[in-house]
């Protein structure tokens, strides 16, 4: 069996699919592994530590006619086109937005892998690329916050004066937003958190940050640990509790989503005018419509003296460990699929039926 690992081509993504280390694993179980030249370039893994992990370094053409081939954005209709007929596809495919794509891939006997669909049950955990993108997305976000702020974060004691420490906000505290919240803390911070999840609750806690806004509901939590879209009297109070909070903070990261719909508006322009010139939001929620009103993904907008970052696919800007976390977690799933050297497709097993988006000739979303 031979593993594909073609060059990404979408535009600014620098993240590879499979690292040096992870191929060698494969290749010492007795697979192969076919990289495309410079495919690890942008995320600092040269050609040369492929090579030296056995996998064979050559043409776009060798990745694309393997029996399986992982990427990590979704291929182009073009690059689709080359998959044989009996090919495994394993990469990110946002279902809503690609219905020719998945069509074309079905009638083109290809089998697809959705990397967002990997279940959330302890089993597949270290399958789990949303988290483990999510943790470096997290991170990022403050740092672009800090960066982008007219303030420092820490408190200082100097003979040049004292600074207050500066004031972070995190809105949305899952698996980005509790890495944004230890972030801030150890750039030092006065951190607080909001979630509607009553687990979210005690892990902003735990990480030595203030709990503001409503007191989560015990059924807000749905399916797989993800929140359920507040009623419009819920969102009401949350905006309300927000909107006081707000006033007083120099650095807000948002990161509430909701699965499969658009992000919650929970930030006006209103809100944004009453905050601190010189504040920074940064929205995490940029893809999907934005946690505040005036986000425009992929762009900074200044309201009132207040910057809006919409951070867009913040993972790729840290290319080396965001692809180091992917691949491990594409290698854990490789291992579970591969028996005998071989994969066969068990649509009954409870990691890779849901994650199966396309097989035998059709689409399963
Ligand atoms: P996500 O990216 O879908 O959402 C981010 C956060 O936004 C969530 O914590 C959610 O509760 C919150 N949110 C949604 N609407 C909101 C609103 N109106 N106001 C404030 N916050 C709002 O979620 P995620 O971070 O990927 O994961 C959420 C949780 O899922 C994790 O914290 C964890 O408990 C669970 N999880 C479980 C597994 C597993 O079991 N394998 C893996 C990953 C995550």
């Amino acid at each position: 069996m031979r593993i594909g690992v073609p060059r990404e081509s979408v535009d600014g993504e620098r993240r590879v699919a499979l690292s040096p280390e992870s191929a060698g694993r494969l290749v010492k179980s007795g697979i192969e592994v076919a990289v495309e030249g410079g495919a690890g370039v942008p995320a600092n893994f040269p050609d040369e530590a492929y090579a030296n992990a056995g996998a064979a370094v050559g043409s776009a053409e060798a990745t694309w006619s393997a029996d399986v081939v992982v990427k990590v954005q979704k291929p182009t209709q073009a690059e689709a086109h080359q998959l044989p007929r009996g090919a495994i596809l394993v990469s990110l495919l946002p279902v809503a937005t690609s219905a020719d794509l998945l069509a074309q891939l079905a009638q083109g006997g290809v089998s697809v892998l959705g990397l967002e669909k990997v279940p959330r049950i302890t089993r597949a955990q270290s399958m789990d690329i949303l988290s483990s993108q999510a943790t470096i997305a997290g991170y990022k976000a403050v740092l672009i916050g800090a960066a982008e702020m007219g303030k420092i974060l820490p408190m200082l004691t100097t003979a040049a004066g004292n600074i207050p420490p500066a004031k972070a906000f995190v809105l949305g505290a899952g698996v980005a937003g509790l890495m944004a919240i230890a972030t801030a803390r150890r750039l030092g911070a006065v951190v607080s958190g909001f979630d509607i999840r009553a687990a979210a609750r005690e892990q902003v806690l735990s990480l030595g940050a203030t709990f503001v806004g409503p007191e989560p509901q015990a059924d807000a939590e749905a399916a797989g640990g993800y929140a359920r879209a507040q009623t419009e009297e819920e969102q009401r109070q949350t905006m309300e509790a927000m909107a006081r909070h707000l006033r007083e903070q120099d650095l807000v990261v948002t990161t509430a989503q909701i699965p499969g719909r658009t992000a919650p508006r929970l930030i006006s322009a209103e809100m944004v005018g009453s905050m601190r010139p010189g504040a920074v939001i940064v929205d995490l929620a940029a893809e999907t419509g934005g946690n505040c009103e005036l986000t425009q993904a992929g762009a900074t907008t200044v309201h009132h003296g207040v910057s809006i970052v919409g951070a867009v696919n913040l993972p790729s800007s840290v290319p080396h460990h965001a692809s180091l976390m992917f691949s491990k977690n594409v290698l854990t799933l490789l291992q579970h699929l591969i028996k005998d050297g071989g994969i066969t497709l068990n649509l009954d097993d409870e990691i890779t039926g849901p994650m199966c988006l396309v097989h035998d000739g059709s689409v399963r979303t």
